[in-house]
């Protein structure tokens, strides 16, 4: 039987997954370790559809790097939490969302500080062609921008999550939804304002999800 239209696209996501996992350019220019720092891909689930939906973070943490899962750990049951809220079911987070990042290494922690690093603006610039790569596969109709680094780089300056999370944007007919990292770490998170913010921002996506039959 030939290949599906749905399988091809499939195929060409898993190459360009496995091209990804194989990039070590900031290593070569010495702003990574090989070790801890190494990309984080998840392929499309083998018997769902492609994802409609492309999530985009800002780099992976240690925790995604050691069990090759962006999102496995305390911060990804909170978003899990959240995106029931916006209609997608705990047992799809993996087979309806897409899975990317500004860029797609452990970037390691701010010496002394609890927070990851946030990547430089080199890294940032070697790793978006994997990132524009992952879109033009996806065609996404719905791309959740998940903390300030993914808010700035796909909407413009931007000076606070405030401003933006509970907002929306549309371009060229495909749906951005800013959001805070559910990271426990945040203190954006503390203030009943903002996670009230989070909650309309779950109203827009669940009635995203409806109106698009996701
Ligand atoms: S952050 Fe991106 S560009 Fe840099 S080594 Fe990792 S995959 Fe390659």
């Amino acid at each position: 039987m030939p290949p599906t239209v749905r399988d091809r696209r499939r195929s060409l996501l898993v190459a360009h997954d496995a091209r990804i996992r194989a990039c070590r350019a900031c290593h070569m220019r010495g702003y990574l370790d090989e070790g801890e720092s190494v990309p984080v891909v998840r392929d499309p689930e083998l018997d769902a559809p492609v994802p409609r939906i492309l999530l985009i973070g800002q780099a992976p943490g240690l925790r995604a790097t050691i069990t090759d899962r962006p999102f496995a750990g305390i911060a990804g049951d909170k978003l899990r939490t959240w995106f029931e809220r916006g209609g997608i079911p705990r047992a799809d987070f993996w087979r309806k969302i897409h899975f990317a990042a500004v860029t797609r290494c452990y970037p390691g922690r701010v010496p002394g500080a609890r927070g990851d690093r946030v990547p430089s603006i080199e890294e940032q610039a070697l790793c978006h062609p994997w990132l524009d790569g992952t879109v033009r596969l996806i065609r996404p109709e719905i791309v959740l921008l998940l903390g300030l680094l993914a808010i700035r780089t796909h909407l413009g300056r931007v000076s606070s999550l405030s401003d933006v999370v509970g907002t929306t944007e549309i371009r060229d007919g495909v749906r951005y939804l800013p959001l805070p990292h559910p990271s426990g770490v945040s203190r954006w998170l503390n203030e009943p304002a903002n996670v009230a913010a989070v909650s309309r921002s779950m109203e827009i996506l669940r009635g995203w999800v409806e109106d698009l039959g996701i």
